[in-house]
């Protein structure tokens, strides 16, 4: 079993150090530290108890600095709940001991001989088969799946017992373990890809060494696939992967067929043939024609995937949000995990990060959009899973629009078979707002005030319009070197039809760190107040103010206009 990333949470700046070093294990693991005890954690939480039992519901392995009671007591409530857990660990502050403690079949005894590796510790392994035999049975490495967990955790503690065990089929992973074996034993661990029951006396281990390749189309494909392999006695769960032409990469009903089999897609080069395109795609298999238009291919190892042909590729355009990663979206964080090839301004591909070695991180200048679009469509086409970031929204002023230009410009049909995404963030605009109150609470115009790409004058044009027709503004991109006067002459364009009380709020580097929030009014500000990491918002007629407790002032636009509304 695979999982995520796993988090490092830890309680006070004591532990800092050794998370750091369970860090180098796992470069792409975030440290969570407590807010107000630790600096210099990569992300800050504020309760302890919830923060874990969230990590520990969303699935993600857990390494905790502290006491292995603190950590029991905290998720004892949730134990019951699920059948499938994530590994968690108690390390202690100062590195001196890894006590794996759930997720046993999630492999964290493994995780628990890595990080006391790199901690130079031995790890508190208790678990009695894997003590015994030195593997964990119920947990087969990559490449194949154990049938049954219940009738599994039988079968061990049978062997605990001292029953023996003889193994049929090819087990490399078993040769080193220390398994009371005898060829005339009544127990046996099974492994290989037929599709008959398991006997009562049997481990079922399938080796993912199946492909179905693909001809048929329409719909039913998935149990038309399940009927085919019962038929040539071949078991589904030693299915790895479905094999199409290439042609058919960016067909619906395949995409679904495989993700309701739970296997991935893989592509080849169109043949007229099937079965020379299954032989081509997996030479070393046996290949069965089926009378359904698909070809079973059968190896006796698992299949190496990446040998197979390539993936349809993917490019997510992405927006991290302003900056803090609590207001990064999940399904960008989920992004982020998968993707092989990061695209970017370097200063956000560095705010999306840390990285695993394994992903290429291509930073590029600001200014070259298009040629950064291409370039991630050049990767994606060759089945490589890309992000393209943004910060806050991809749609506002960023990539979004350039990649979707590039592709209307391209015949390449490699580049429109691409699984193309596009993952929006909270835009600079909507988090400063959020930060004063709401002055975007009514009917509001969103403007860039660059003239890199447009015209001044069509500026000049909207602002006095959008002004006119008394739409609260908010300004990206106000002011840069280059662009040293233009914001004086947006001011006074807005200050022919607002007065000078309108209400304006500032806010520069939101969600970053040295945030600032400032509220000032339209007659008092000024472009020096102002620079390129700075939103501007301007308030409407109906815009409004009042003191907050703890000093400052709420800004907000009510959601009427004209005459306010009874009740
Ligand atoms: N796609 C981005 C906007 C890119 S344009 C988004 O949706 O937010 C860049 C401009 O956005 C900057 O000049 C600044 O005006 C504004 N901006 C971006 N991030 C900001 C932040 N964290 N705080 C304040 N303004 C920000």
């Amino acid at each position: 079993m695979t999982h995520s990333t796993p988090a490092i949470v830890i309680l006070g700046q004591g532990s800092l150090n050794t998370a750091r070093r369970i860090q180098q294990v796992y470069p792409a693991a975030q440290i969570h530290g407590l807010a107000g005890r630790v600096e210099g954690a990569d992300r800050i939480y504020q309760e302890f108890g919830a923060t874990l039992r969230e990590l520990y519901r969303q699935d993600t392995p857990i390494i905790a600095l502290c006491a292995a009671g603190i950590v029991i007591r905290t998720l004892a409530p949730l134990l019951l709940e699920k059948g499938a857990e994530p590994p968690v660990l108690a390390v202690a502050e100062d590195g001196s001991a890894v006590v794996p403690l759930l997720g046993g079949l999630g492999g964290v005894n493994g995780m628990a001989r890595d990080i006391a590796a790199g901690l130079q510790v031995a790890a508190a392994i208790t678990t009695s088969g894997e003590l015994r035999f030195g593997t964990c049975l119920l947990n087969p490495p990559s490449g194949y799946t154990l049938d049954d967990l219940e009738s599994g955790k039988r079968f061990v503690s049978d062997l605990l017992a001292g029953h023996s065990v003889r193994i049929e089929g090819a087990a490399p992973w078993l040769a080193q373990a220390q398994l009371p074996e005898d060829p005339q034993a009544r127990r046996s661990i099974h492994v290989g890809s037929d599709a008959r029951a398991a006997s009562a006396n049997e481990l079922r281990i399938y080796p993912r060494s199946v492909a179905v390749v693909v001809g048929a189309e329409g719909a039913d494909l998935s149990k038309r696939i399940r009927s085919a392999l019962l038929e040539a006695d071949v078991a589904i769960q030693s299915l790895a992967c479905l094999v199409a032409a290439d042609d058919r990469m960016a067909d619906p009903i395949l995409r679904e067929t495989a993700l309701e089999l739970g296997v991935p897609l893989r592509f080849v080069a169109s043949t007229t043939d099937l079965g020379e395109l299954a032989r081509g795609a997996i030479p070393e298999a046996k290949i069965i024609a089926t009378a359904h238009d698909l070809a079973i291919a059968v190896a006796q190892q698992p299949l190496n995937l990446s040998a197979i042909g390539r993936p349809r590729g993917r490019l997510a355009v992405i927006g991290l949000g302003p900056g803090a990663a609590e207001l990064m979206v999940p399904a960008v964080k989920a992004e982020l995990a998968r993707a092989t090839d990061v695209l970017g301004y370097e200063t956000y591909v560095r705010m999306a990060g840390p990285f695993r070695d394994d992903q290429i991180q291509h930073c590029t200048d600001n200014r070259e959009e298009m040629q950064r679009a291409r370039h991630a469509f050049r990767l994606a086409a060759e089945g490589r899973s890309v992000i393209v970031v943004s910060s806050g929204d991809p749609g506002v002023f960023a990539m979004a629009a350039a990649v979707l230009e590039a592709l209307h410009e391209s015949d390449d049909p490699a580049w429109h078979s691409v699984d193309l995404e596009i993952l929006p963030g909270v835009s600079a605009s909507l988090a400063t707002a959020a930060q004063a109150g709401a002055p975007l609470g009514h009917d509001f115009c969103v403007m860039s005030l660059s003239d890199n790409l447009k015209p001044w004058s069509i500026i000049e044009k909207r602002l006095d319009l959008a002004a006119e027709a008394d739409l609260a503004l908010a300004f990206y991109n106000p002011i840069s070197k280059a662009r040293p006067w233009q914001l004086g002459r947006a001011l006074e364009i807005v200050g022919q039809h607002r007065t000078a009380q309108t209400p304006v709020v500032l806010g520069r580097d939101i969600g970053r760190p040295g945030q600032t929030l400032r509220v000032t009014t339209l007659g008092a500000l000024t472009p020096e107040q102002v620079d390129m990491r700075t939103m501007v918002l301007i308030g409407s007629s109906t815009t409004c103010t009042f003191a907050r407790s703890g000093g400052g002032e709420w800004v907000y636009t009510p959601r009427w206009y004209g005459e306010k509304p009874l009740g």
